[in-house]
């Protein structure tokens, strides 16, 4: 199948089931970062930025260091490339501090350094895509817009056994039900539960059925079973 080939979604009360019993979970076995302990959008813009590149263990000590240097706009608009480089280098990053700088430049001259509170406007902005703009409209701002990454597309595929093209983040399936999935009253916390979920439970290698809080929904589980066990099939 092809990314644009419309498929049929969920009933919406499959994907609230799975949300209510993700956010549950997520109540407990959150992971804790510094960029989640800020609503400052430029922070947490920033943030998600590195994060579409590298692992968040990683980002830790860089985010600390970026966010005390150039903790707004104005001063990472100005901040020198050498400078801003040796603190992206341990994420090996370092050949994009222009790119960070032109962001937040763009920022600074578009939207006189306010972070737009739209995708269309957030992903108008150098270095910045779908995913980044939902979750730091998700995140900081509290909206319910959507995120889709691989990890969310495996989730999904796994759980609702849906099917899934070779860039399954681009099928309109899979946005719309990421749309479904976080609208509800607390967008921030769903979008954050999806991906801890993915993360430590969901993982794209050896999956942690035997804790996962909905297995009993999970048609890829169920899936398994048929084939171990030929009289469920009947
Ligand atoms: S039961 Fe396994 S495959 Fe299904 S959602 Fe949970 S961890 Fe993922």
């Amino acid at each position: 199948m092809g990314s644009n080939e419309q498929r049929p979604v969920p009933p919406v009360t499959e994907i609230k089931a799975f949300r209510a019993g993700i956010v549950r979970w997520f109540a407990r076995n959150q992971r804790e970062y510094p960029w989640r302990k800020t609503r400052d959008p430029f922070k947490v813009l920033v943030a998600e930025i590195m994060l579409r590149r590298t692992k968040s263990e990683q980002v830790k000590p860089v985010y600390e260091a970026i966010v005390s240097q150039y903790p707004d706009c104005d001063r990472m608009a100005e901040a020198e490339d050498e400078k801003l480089g040796e603190i992206l280098y341990p994420l090996g990053l370092r050949w994009r501090s222009p790119a960070f700088k032109h962001m937040a430049r763009e920022l600074k001259a578009a939207y006189e350094c306010k972070v737009p509170e739209t995708r269309a406007e957030l992903t108008s902005l150098p270095g910045v895509g779908d995913y980044v703009a939902g979750a730091v409209l998700s995140t900081a701002y509290g909206k319910p817009e959507w995120i889709v990454d691989s990890n969310v597309v495996r989730v999904f595929k796994r759980y609702f056994g849906v099917p899934t093209s070779k860039e399954g983040r681009r099928d309109k399936h899979i946005i719309e039900m990421a749309k479904m999935y976080v609208s509800c009253h607390d967008p921030r916390k769903a979008n954050l539960a999806i991906l801890d979920f993915a993360a430590l439970i969901c993982t794209p290698k050896d999956p942690k059925h035997d804790s996962c809080p909905v297995k009993a929904g999970c048609k890829f589980v169920l899936a398994e079973r048929r084939i171990d066990d030929p009289a469920a099939r009947a």
